[in-house]
């Protein structure tokens, strides 16, 4: 038997009056996912329980099965570990975003999805001008970027605004506060840090460039959910089954790079909506080969919902629908049991995530098929698997 997560990031949604009342997944034409629910069973998911930060990390952490409160240290380390950097016990990775601030206000959390090419260009002149024993950028992938601090005089006891939920809010109001007074001079440090920033971006030929183009300038350095390397038990250890991650993101693989899945990149996966979605596809039906599991993330739809284009999000939806598992469905050969599911809601309303539980289908041989016919919000409440939380999904999937 082989398993596959098909998670589509940010997927779920709320009821739209655009929609006469319907949520996105409603409103999109989905037959694959809701093929998996109609031959399967249905249910609801818990990834973002209170008391931790409603992100993509600990969302798809949970999905995963693993443990918050011991396996999550923030968002830097697990980015940190996909870029290949290996963290120092006295080490602390902040996520770094470039984001575009206009009078005071946080405009955009991507700098207008800022390229690589710019991306780098901005981060190394940062690096250039603050880097030291101390001061560390690192390029990532567009406006996701990192920072990591080195000393025992650092805390990564801090208080943050998660950029993507913070869109026109004042920057000022908004920046790091100390968890603990260990936490004081970090804060200060990092606060001071993102000030001088402004300026040395703001006057960067790229960020002139940008705005000559229409762009928006990326001037403004946000770092965010800073941790210490973070301890998992490998995945094959835990369930037994060797797996494999496919996705864009570096998150994502430095969640892999920590259970020891293998992590392949496919060429054309941007992270947006012109992602390679049928390359995913095929590089799921490859891995398989050789592991048992493979989980493929797809991110666009988490940045439209973000970006509010409801038009966009349901097209990313039927794009991964049926470019994406359509495409997997049609040409895998073999035993497979699957499940559809995002790692937590963005609803186009609001931009930003919510602890709503999620809709989740799975079907395999091992599943009796519920009553549940569509794979959406509404339909999944009603199925058979109830409200899942912790590991019980994975094991639902695996049979364990
Ligand atoms: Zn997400």
């Amino acid at each position: 038997m082989k398993y596959i997560i098909f998670l589509g990031d940010g997927m779920a949604d709320e009821p739209m009056e655009e929609l006469d009342g319907k949520t996105p997944l409603q409103a999109a034409f989905t037959p694959n996912m809701d093929s998996i629910a109609r031959k399967g069973q249905s249910g609801t998911f818990l990834t973002l329980p209170e008391g931790f930060p409603t992100s993509s990390d600990v969302a798809n952490l949970s999905v995963l099965g693993y443990d918050l409160a011991t396996c999550y240290t923030g968002r830097g380390p697990l980015e940190s570990a996909s870029q290949g950097i290996d963290l120092a016990p006295n080490q602390i990775a902040f996520r770094c975003n470039l984001i575009t601030v206009r009078e005071g206000i946080l405009e955009d959390y991507s700098g207008g999805h800022v390229s690589n090419e710019d991306a780098r260009a901005l981060i190394y002149a940062l690096q250039e001008a603050f880097g030291s024993d101390e001061v560390c950028f690192y390029p990532g992938v567009s406006y996701r970027n990192l920072l990591i601090l080195t000393g025992e005089k650092f805390s990564e006891d801090l208080k943050y605004a998660k950029p993507d939920s913070s869109q026109d809010m004042k920057v000022d109001k908004i920046l790091l506060k100390p968890k603990s007074k260990a936490a004081k001079y970090t804060a200060e440090f990092v606060n001071d840090l993102t000030r001088r920033s402004c300026a040395l971006l703001e006057n960067h030929p790229t960020n002139m460039r940008r705005l000559k183009d229409g762009e928006p300038a990326a001037n403004l350095i946000w770092p965010w959910s800073p941790g210490k390397k973070p301890n998992f038990i490998p995945f094959e250890e835990k369930y037994g089954k060797k797996g494999a991650v496919i996705s864009a993101v570096d998150v994502i693989f430095g969640i892999a790079f920590f259970a020891r899945m293998e992590q392949i990149k496919v060429p054309g996966a941007t992270g947006f909506i012109d992602t390679n979605y049928e390359g995913k596809a095929e590089a799921a039906i490859r891995a398989l080969e050789k592991n048992d599991f493979v989980y493929l993330h797809v991110e666009a739809i988490d940045e439209v919902g973000h970006l509010g284009k409801l038009d966009l999000k349901i097209k990313a939806i039927e794009d991964f629908d049926r470019r994406c598992i359509g495409h997997f469905l049609k040409h895998f050969k073999g035993d497979l049991t699957s499940a559809v599911l995002p790692d937590h809601p963005v609803p186009v309303k609001k931009r930003k995530h919510t602890r709503t539980p999620v809709p989740v289908s799975i079907c395999g041989p091992a599943l009796k098929p519920d009553a549940v016919l569509m794979y959406d919000e509404v339909a999944c409440l009603k199925g058979a698997l109830g409200l899942m939380k912790g590991d019980q999904l994975m094991r639902r999937l695996f049979g364990l």
